[in-house]
């Protein structure tokens, strides 16, 4: 299979990094397997990587024989743009491949502001948007994730989805799929047997009927496949050999290593799909956590760890987990972070354990601003709980706390909008008069969406306008002073509501708007709810008609999609909604009869009574010892020579700095942190380099906290943790002071020779006294004179010899302004020529 050049596209396009691959840990996929998965995450490849299901799937399949695994990220529009005017299709990351040449394109579904991303994949794939149109030659094209549960405005443009925990029905796919290819199978008889998979739910064996615009009823059309029901996973798979976490090259948004502590949470509150179709709870024990924890550091070198769950405080562990991991991680200064804590769980004692390394975030979700709504959504949290939270949370130091509110809830009124204003002016009080300059509260609002499978799934979502109206109050009386209101596009809120409750005649609109140039929704400035109102308009489809309420009686376009809790219980929940009647925990309170445990195969699973056996790993593992705050330390400094290479030139410099950090680690090199809230690794880099350049003369310095022993065993350690385009040349003690003034040497190849007109500017440029260039820097305007600055500039063969000359504290220049503005290359000539920085001794 012939693999997609990109040489001539990457220099171009925003990031580049995102498409080379070569994360740390990435697996290299076996040419000759028999099943070639290519997983695929709807949009960019920042948000992508954070997603722990798809590297779930993607370490499981890698890990079976005769199967591979290989990953894609939607491209961003001006990737996107080059690869249509080249010609060039959408490929893999790992081999380069394009995606058309896979056995099966798995794509995750996370949320509803991803479906236009999924046709532009496919369409860069040259794959037929529909199931029905496509041949035996196209791959096959399944779906898992959040929206799953109810697909169906996507489930035209998929083959098979897979419902619920994937980890154990990937296994039976892939087995299915792998018969089916060596027994040559037609598409339609594998989509038939895949029937027979539970939890797999195959569209084209439903049909939704219509009268007079309503959905009237979901025809099945093999009678023993009358419904799909969604698989659980009884419990967590043993620890064994788990597979190392992905190290992405770029900065993500969630750059840390992130271990899942449970899944399913059954708190109960009404608005939460996450709260019914990931029941019941089931706990990882501590001693697995530890494993994970350790391995997973070990095996990054990340320096936080997040406990993933859907409320972390309620893990019943907490209190004997979180110490162990401190003890064992504050002396590596990683730090430990819970990313969805509930008002309630943050005991005094979990906050002085979070705060040992570094303050991680500190955010809390009342959700409603008064006890009543809470009481209506079923939250289970008073006032008074949650501002004793904001006030162990001050008081232990944090300065900033975030709160997430919903607004649009069911029975909403102004005074709950009000409230909420009203308790975030409280929490703040919370932090003290000596602190109460300082505090700051980031109060987060978005609109409430009424989710299938909850007992709020009948409920009407309220209007754009109202949506609007209710922020703007919040707007006028929320203090400016000491507080930060942030809202979730209520535009981009009406289109998630028209998705979650849609039905499958929404494809046409997706594909309409598709056509028409909609991109990337979930980013707002890619967002524009008019293309979408023209796109409903020509598909002759009312928007709003979506977000209504819906009778008890009315057909749901998910019905017959069965998330095993039953229905009597959602409409129970709806009724005691009415009455602010409190459905307790399951967990503490005994089973509320929500129909999802036969407490044979399926029920909730703790680790209270575990006995844990973790001992707490030796404080100085690693050698690492954090000084006290006065204590006086040695340091051992050394600067170390490297070169990047290739597609190196595609990393920025904070990209390379975060790499150099994680291979420093990962080789275990005791380097000395500095004090304070925030320690960072004692090390300093050599002047940045645009993104574009490679170099053969990069170094960094370090201060280690003793002597590093065979410098040259450490090369060798520090190469085992970087990618091949990133080369250390040699370590040498002590650091050599910089010069004030340097003279750095360039070559650079050419796209074609140099035409006679920019050899004359050349010559006359070193005719000149000076050349002034004009630069805007932060919006004003600079001069800059490029004579001084440039000591050499030759042509050979379509090579380019510079010399740059740059001093320390003055403005200097680089390789790309100098073809540009000295030499007059312009556009793809200056952006494909490459750069590298050399030794002088390769000039000579
Ligand atoms: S069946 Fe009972 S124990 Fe199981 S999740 Fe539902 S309420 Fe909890």
């Amino acid at each position: 299979m012939k693999q997609v050049q990109l040489d001539h596209i990457l220099p171009r396009v925003r990031k580049p990094a995102r498409y080379i691959g070569a994360e740390f840990n990435a697996v290299h996929p076996d040419p000759d397997s028999l099943l070639k998965f290519c997983l695929v995450f709807p949009d960019l490849y920042e948000i992508g990587m954070s997603h722990q299901g798809l590297q779930i799937l993607y370490h499981l399949l890698n890990e079976k024989q005769n199967v591979s695994a290989e990953r894609c990220y939607t491209p961003d529009t001006d990737m996107e743009e080059l690869l249509r005017t080249k010609k060039v299709p959408l490929f893999s990351l790992e081999s380069r491949l394009p995606l058309d040449s896979f056995d099966v394109i798995g794509f995750t579904l996370p949320y509803e502001l991803c479906y236009t991303n999924i046709l532009t994949v496919l369409d860069l794939a040259g794959i037929p948007f529909r199931s029905a149109e496509r041949l035996a030659s196209h791959p096959l094209i399944l779906g898992g994730g959040s929206c799953s549960m109810n697909p169906e405005p996507v489930a035209d443009f998929f083959d098979a989805i897979v419902l619920g925990d994937g980890e154990e029905v990937i296994a039976e796919i892939t087995a299915l799929l792998l018969q089916a290819k060596q027994q040559g199978n037609s598409r339609a008889e594998t989509l038939e047997a895949l029937t027979g998979i539970s939890g797999v739910y195959v569209p084209a064996f439903f049909t939704p009927e219509y009268h007079e615009g309503q959905l009237v009823s979901i025809k099945a059309e093999k009678s023993d496949y009358p419904k799909v029901t969604r698989r659980i996973m009884a419990k967590f798979p043993e620890v064994k050999s788990q597979a190392p976490p992905l190290v992405p090259l770029v900065k993500t948004v969630h750059d840390r290593l992130g271990i899942e502590i449970a899944r399913g949470c059954t708190r109960g509150c009404r608005f939460c799909q996450a709260g019914v179709i990931y029941r019941p709870v089931r706990e990882r024990s501590v001693d697995d956590i530890m494993k994970l924890a350790r391995k997973g550091i070990d095996r990054s070198g990340f320096d936080e760890l997040a406990l993933l769950s859907l409320s972390t405080g309620d893990y019943s562990c907490l209190a004997t987990l979180m110490p162990m991991l401190m003890n064992t991680f504050a002396a590596e200064y990683v730090s430990v972070s819970m990313p969805s804590m509930r008002v309630g769980t943050l005991t005094e004692d979990i906050i002085e354990q979070i705060k040992r390394v570094r303050k991680t975030g500190f955010t809390v979700a009342p959700e409603a601003g008064t006890d009543r709504l809470r009481e209506v959504i079923n939250k289970g949290i008073s006032r008074d709980d949650f501002l004793e939270t904001c006030r162990n949370a001050f008081s232990n130091g944090w300065n900033l706390i975030k709160f997430y509110f919903m607004i649009g809830l069911p029975t909403e009124t102004d005074e709950d909008i009000e409230a909420i204003v009203e308790l975030s002016q409280s929490a703040r009080l919370e932090a003290g008069t000596g602190k109460g300059g300082r505090a700051q509260v980031n109060v987060s609002i978005s609109t409430f969406i009424p989710k299938p499978h909850t007992p709020f799934q009948w409920e009407a979502q309220i209007s754009l306008e109202q949506s609007r109206d209710r922020i703007n109050m919040l707007k006028k009386l929320l203090p400016r002073r000491g507080f930060k209101l942030k809202w979730h596009d209520p535009e981009q809120s009406f289109l998630e509501g028209v998705f979650s409750r849609g039905d499958r005649r929404l494809a046409n609109l997706i594909e309409t708007a598709w056509k028409a140039g909609v991109r990337l929704d979930s980013w707002s400035e890619h967002y524009h709810l008019e293309s979408w109102q023209e796109a409903a308009e020509k598909c002759d489809i009312e928007l709003q008609w979506y977000l209504r309420q819906r009778g008890q009686d009315e057909v749901l376009p998910w019905d017959h999609l069965d998330s095993g809790v039953e229905r009597s219980f959602l409409v129970e929940e709806l009724r005691k909604s009415t009455e602010q009647a409190y459905t307790p925990d399951c967990r503490v309170h005994g089973c509320q009869k929500c129909g999802i445990c036969d407490f044979k195969t399926v029920a909730p699973v703790s680790t209270e009574k575990d006995a844990v056996t973790s001992k707490i790993i030796d404080l100085a593992r690693r050698g690492n010892k954090r000084p006290g705050q006065n204590e006086q330390v040695v340091k051992f400094p050394y600067r170390v020579h490297y070169a990047r290479l290739g597609d190196a030139r595609f990393l920025g410099h904070l990209e390379l700095l975060q790499l150099i950090f994680r291979a420093v680690r990962l080789a275990g090199f005791p380097v000395l942190f500095s004090r304070g809230f925030n320690p960072s690794p004692c090390i300093s880099f050599s002047p940045a380099l645009p993104v574009g350049v490679e170099s053969e003369v990069e170094y960094f310095d370090m201060d280690l906290e003793r002597p590093l022993g065979n410098s040259e065993t450490g090369k060798q350690e520090l190469n085992k943790f970087l990618p091949d385009f990133i080369r250390i040349d040699q370590i040498s003690a002590a650091k050599t002071k910089n010069p004030q003034t340097m003279v750095t040497f360039y070559e650079i190849r050419l796209p074609a020779p140099l035409q006679d007109e920019q050899l004359e500017n050349i010559k006359s440029f070193f005719e000149m006294d000076s050349f002034i260039i004009e630069r805007i820097r932060k919006r004003k305007r600079k001069e800059l004179d490029l004579r001084p600055l440039v000591r050499k500039l030759a042509e050979k063969d379509a090579v380019l010899f510079l010399e740059i000359i740059s001093h320390q504290s003055k403005a200097g220049t680089n390789p790309r302004e100098v073809l540009e503005q000295i030499v007059g290359l312009e556009g793809d000539d200056a952006l494909l020529a490459k750069i590298k920085k050399v030794k002088l001794e390769t000039l000579l």
